[in-house]
């Protein structure tokens, strides 16, 4: 039974983009994982169906559909058995180019918005440094307006689609910020691969999530023509505050559907695997614990998708956001925890998805703002 917060066209989108996923991703993933990247040819076919352009401008070529339409490529994108396939698409579509369509200029969107649609230009968000990550005041990125470019000079890492990327939304320091107002002075831009003084100086090994490829760049006195400033000069970490609560939310949905099919996973095994002459499914203990594991993510689904119809309806909704993606990405990860523990030694095999969902799922509490950081801002707007 479809959930009523989607109406008929979102389902019909569901059923296609699954059967997409079935068809041509999830046969795929094993190898993508080891490469440590996906294809350019699947991002060109993503273009094609019109997934990476859903919210997107009809004038540019995308879908124009709701917001709602996203949460749905989220989930079924969770769905294909690589959390690093989702989080590589949905850092393209919902982490880093609806900034363009949100403070872009008309120039801006002509430029970059058909690529982008289209699935050959690339998107990648460099916010974190090595210095730091929750703290973006602190970051460290210079850039200085010369003439008809801004050089910008520093290093950003941790950077998702960062290796392979083309467009990259880049934070740095225009100005300094105040004691009060530490936040001030820091500008977005518009970087292209390839410009002087741009490189990817590391591609980074990682625990899970290994489909999508993380880089760590260098900028060193790289010209960014002016043009290319996104929003406002000095406006944008106010700019990005506006973005993160989608970025949360996409990340509470792609933890939450990914634990979903761990439950139904674990679910299958439990009827299949017997032990002690019956199946594991007729032991108490174990049916319980199950019980507990689906309570917990329809508490965090519910959650869910009453701050995705807040945001949907341009709402204020940045506590339930923050209580959406702390709760959803810890209940995911107790999930995980289960889902391996009941599927025993096999939980701990490559070949049993659970074992891979459990090292992807582990990031979802890190980033996009940590479960620290989300207490933080849950805290500050109820104790001050
Ligand atoms: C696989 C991966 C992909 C990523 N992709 C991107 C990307 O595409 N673009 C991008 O810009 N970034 C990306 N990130 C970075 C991610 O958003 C940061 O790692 C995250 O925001 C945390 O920052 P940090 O790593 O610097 O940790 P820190 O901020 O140093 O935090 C370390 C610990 O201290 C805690 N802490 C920090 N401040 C407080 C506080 N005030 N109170 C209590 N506890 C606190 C944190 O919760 C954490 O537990 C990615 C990270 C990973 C691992």
């Amino acid at each position: 039974m479809p959930h009523p917060l989607f109406t008929a066209e979102h389902e019909m989108l569901r059923r296609s983009i699954r059967s997409f996923v079935e068809k041509e991703i999830t046969p795929h993933v094993a190898a993508w994982e080891d490469e440590g990247r996906i294809p350019l040819e699947v991002w060109r076919r993503l273009g094609e169906l019109g997934f990476l352009g859903l919210e997107f401008p009809t004038e540019y070529g995308g879908g124009g559909a709701d917001f709602l339409a996203s949460v749905v490529l989220g989930e079924e994108m969770a769905r294909c058995r690589s959390g690093g396939v989702a989080f590589s698409v949905l850092v393209h579509t919902d982490m880093s180019s609806p900034w363009l369509t949100r403070f872009g200029t008309d120039a801006q969107k002509a430029k970059y918005l058909p690529g982008i649609i289209r699935g050959e230009t690339v998107c990648a968000l460099g916010i974190t440094e090595p210095g730091t990550g929750s703290d973006m005041a602190a970051l460290a990125t210079r850039a200085v307006r010369d003439g008809h470019v801004y050089r910008i000079t520093g290093g950003k890492i941790f950077i998702t689609n960062g290796v392979y990327g083309d467009l990259y939304f880049v934070a740095a320091r225009t100005g300094a910020g105040t004691a009060t107002r530490r936040h001030d002075g820091i500008s977005m831009f518009l970087v292209e691969r390839g410009l002087p003084g741009f490189t990817v100086s590391r591609k980074l090994d990682k625990m899970g999530m290994r489909a999508s490829d993380t880089a760590e760049l260098a900028f060193e006195d790289c010209p960014v023509p002016a043009e290319n400033l996104l929003g406002v000069e000095g406006r944008g970490f106010q700019q990005l505050a506006a973005g993160l609560q989608r970025e949360r939310l996409m990340a509470a949905v792609l933890a939450l559907s990914g634990a979903q099919q761990a439950v139904d996973d674990t679910v299958s095994y439990l009827h299949q695997r017997t032990a002690f002459g019956e199946p594991l499914a007729a032991r108490q203990v174990l049916r319980h614990r199950v019980a507990d594991m689906a309570t917990e993510l329809e508490a965090a689904r519910q959650l869910v998708y009453r701050a995705a119809s807040l945001y949907a309806a341009a709402e204020e909704c940045v506590t339930e956001v923050s209580m959406a993606k702390l709760f959803a990405t810890e209940a995911a990860n107790r999930v995980a925890y289960q889902a391996v523990q009941l599927h025993g030694g096999y939980g701990y095999m490559r070949e049993f998805p659970v074992e891979g969902f459990f090292r992807d799922v582990r990031l979802w509490t890190i980033a996009s703002g940590t479960s620290e950081v989300m207490r933080e801002i849950i805290a500050k707007r109820l104790l001050t």
